[in-house]
């Protein structure tokens, strides 16, 4: 990369380190409970559970480019959920056991802030819904 690019762009190579200090300084209170703590937020109160505007949601922890709105469906459960990511290296997976549930948990794969949980009842052509937190997301218009 040349040294005068002004902006560094993400890419799911590029690993995202910042201290628990920096994250808590970064993060709004809502985003650090979500993106580093694991948390959900309510059905039906994130920014962008109904939302159709276009373009592209970065991951609000890092700014690494996550889901188009091409790929956004209303599944009707409350968060934003998509049938896939823009590449299946953008996200990571691991097994979620909390909760008394066997849950896929999805994260950034670049900065491992958790985003959401993926499962199998999504629309064609994957069958798969990507159900992510609203305050894990910050959408770049078109
Ligand atoms: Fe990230």
């Amino acid at each position: 990369m040349s040294a005068n690019t002004k902006v560094k762009p993400m890419s799911a190579d590029t690993k995202v380190k910042k201290s628990d200090a920096e994250w808590r300084r970064e993060l709004s209170a809502e985003q650090y409970r979500i993106l580093r703590q694991k948390g959900t937020e309510p059905a039906f109160t994130g920014a962008y559970w109904k939302a159709k505007d276009k373009g592209t949601y970065v991951c609000a922890g890092c700014g690494n480019p996550l889901f188009s709105s091409a790929a956004k469906y209303d599944s009707r459960s409350g968060w934003p959920s998509f049938v896939q990511p823009l590449a299946a290296d953008r996200v990571a997976t691991e097994d979620d056991v909390s909760h008394g549930m066997r849950r896929t948990e999805v994260l950034c794969a670049a900065c491992e802030s958790h985003l959401g949980h993926v499962f199998n009842d999504g629309p064609e052509p994957t069958g798969l819904r990507y159900c992510i937190n609203s305050a894990a997301l910050k959408l770049k218009p078109e």
